[in-house]
């Protein structure tokens, strides 16, 4: 007894080409940013001298290259070098997240004050379950896609920080 015979070319097309990928691309044509890493001389090509700091010499953005929603405008941050903050448990860094080093190590983070009102977008996790008599925190993360944490700040506070090397460069 034979197979009864199969014919691919009466299969029915499912969806027209292309929308798949319509769905998929962002709402607007954002250009691509950079990471940190990607500098070869790191934080000291993202930053332009101002007074007494550093700031931001870019427009900063969700490093996840699929979405790339603007975070903060260029001028805004001052680039701030301290103790390294562990924002997630260890293991659990997403997989676009370079790894924050171990603290008392120093990091380079973007000191961005005094509300959220300087953000063009971003979110803010719940507060963190903390040791009684300890600042809560929230993190930060990307308003758009909810890529993070890309940085922190405490609850009711005025200073947000974000690391350097969780956000995009639109250089
Ligand atoms: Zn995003």
């Amino acid at each position: 007894m034979s197979a009864p015979s199969t014919s691919s070319t009466s299969a029915p097309e499912q969806m027209p080409p292309g929308v798949m990928e319509a769905l998929l691309r962002p709402s607007q044509n954002r250009p691509a940013s950079r990471s940190l890493a990607s500098f070869s001389d790191g934080v000291t090509e993202v930053v332009m001298p101002e007074s007494h700091f550093l700031l931001n010499k870019y427009d900063l953005c969700c490093p996840r290259p699929e979405c790339g929603s603007l975070i903060l405008r260029t001028g805004v941050a001052k680039l701030i070098e301290k103790p390294s903050v562990q924002m997630e448990p260890a293991d659990r860094t997403p997989a676009l997240l370079p790894p924050m080093p171990e603290p008392p190590a120093v990091a380079n983070w973007w000191l961005v004050t005094p509300s959220p009102m300087e953000f063009e977008n971003i979110g803010f996790s719940k507060p963190l379950s903390s040791e009684p008599g300890a600042a809560q925190m929230k993190l930060l993360v990307c308003a758009e896609c909810d890529l993070g944490p890309v940085g922190w700040s405490e609850v009711g506070g005025t200073e947000f920080w974000l690391a350097c090397s969780r956000v995009g460069y639109r250089t």
